[in-house]
């Protein structure tokens, strides 16, 4: 039997990484590695040329591993390392440049680089974690470069860099959270069907896919099913569009309403829904989508006085027998379901039955 079914959780939003995307994140990663590798070579220069030969050494050897992430992080599978790797000896330098006796005033400025680098590269919570402590170091070093604050300049310098540093850091986790917001909603724009609110046909394919991937390397059965609603032109026809997109509505809640979280349900066009159900043996999936389809024959749409009803027909692709190719077992749901048209509609088919011819009918020929 199959386990009780609870109530799909509302909304279909999907949840990414948050900052850029990883090929960007890439892309800026070995950008930042390159050029900073390159801008070293200069500096060394003037360092031999001011006789800091161990300085200019270091820089060397720093410019040389800088050239190596460079080139391993084209491929490298530890993006998130690599820029730890690149960020937390980037910034201990800039603080180190502030507090070193001879350091010029304007090297606290790189503080204010430090918010800007980490929430790019790591977005923003793991961005804020790492540059809050680094600026945070970075005033106290300015404090402690300048001798503490004992004459008005000195004081307004302080300041300065830390009114400075607050604000840049404000600006940008601001300005991250309204970006990865708006991301957010043209991601969930993309992938929902505006009507029903179900997933749209792209992202249903994308979760099959994710899907039979899951439930192939756990072993774990699965069933497509693909359903259409039965004579759906002649409630457009007869009570008009705006009843048909209520009907829809009403259908797509009683399909949810029915199947369990780790199912999905999508909307995959017209009048057309598909159905991913994981961890379900054939036949408890036929008993499950019996009940569904008595459940939409029951359901009743109040509009204007009328009381309107509405079937679907369903085919049934499952694992265990079809396989695991999506193309297949949307075939195979598909012609499942013509023939259910074909046998009269307002039924379940999971088998194929020879004696109906494989293509679709003219009038069925839509789905
Ligand atoms: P069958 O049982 O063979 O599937 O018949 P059918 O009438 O359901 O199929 P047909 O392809 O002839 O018509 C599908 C109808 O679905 C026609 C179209 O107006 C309607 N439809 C598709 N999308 C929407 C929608 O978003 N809102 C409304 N109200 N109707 C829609
Ligand atoms: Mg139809
Ligand atoms: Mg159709």
């Amino acid at each position: 039997m199959t386990a009780p079914r609870q109530t799909y959780p509302a909304g279909t939003s999907v949840h990414y990484r948050p900052g850029l995307s990883d090929s960007h994140r890439r892309l800026l990663a070995r950008w930042l590695y390159i050029v900073t590798a390159v801008s070293l070579v200069p500096f060394a220069l003037l360092q031999i040329a001011n006789g800091h030969t161990t300085l200019a050494f270091a820089e060397l050897v720093a410019s040389a591993l800088l050239a190596i992430g460079f080139w391993r992080l084209g491929h490298s599978r530890y993006l998130q390392r690599w820029i730890y790797g690149y960020l937390i000896p980037l910034f201990t330098f800039f603080n180190i440049i502030i507090i070193v006796p001879e350091a010029s005033i304007s090297a606290s400025i790189w503080v204010l680089m430090m918010p800007v680098l980490s929430y790019l590269l790591l977005g923003k919570r793991q961005g804020l974690l790492l540059c809050l402590p680094f600026m945070i170091g970075g005033c106290l070093g300015y404090l402690y470069f300048l001798d503490s604050i004992h004459s008005a300049r000195s004081a307004i310098d302080f300041l300065n860099l830390l009114l400075g540093s607050t604000l840049m850091l404000l600006f940008i986790h601001l300005y991250e959270q309204r970006r990865e917001e708006t991301r957010q909603r043209l991601v969930n724009m993309a992938q929902t069907d505006p009507l029903t609110g179900l997933v749209n046909r792209n992202r249903f394919h994308e979760l099959l896919a994710r899907t039979i991937a899951e439930c192939r390397r756990s072993n774990i059965p699965y069933a497509l099913v693909v359903l259409d609603l039965d004579r759906f032109k002649q409630v457009n026809d007869t009570f008009g569009h705006d009843a048909g997109d209520r009907l829809l509505r009403l259908v797509s809640r009683a399909l949810t309403e029915r199947l369990r979280g780790t199912d999905t349900v999508g909307r995959l066009g017209g009048e057309e829904f598909g159905l991913l159900l994981r961890d379900v043996a054939p036949d408890d999936t036929v008993q499950l989508i019996e009940e569904v389809r008595e459940r939409i024959a029951e359901t009743r749409l109040s509009y204007r006085g009328d009381d309107i009803a509405v079937t679907a027909s369903f085919g049934i692709a499952h694992s265990a027998r079809d396989g695991h190719q999506a193309d297949t077992l949307f075939r195979i749901a598909d012609r499942r379901l013509y023939q259910g048209k074909r046998g009269g509609r307002n039924v379940v088919e999971s088998g194929d039955n020879p004696a109906v011819e494989a293509t679709p009918s003219k009038d069925v020929a839509d789905v």
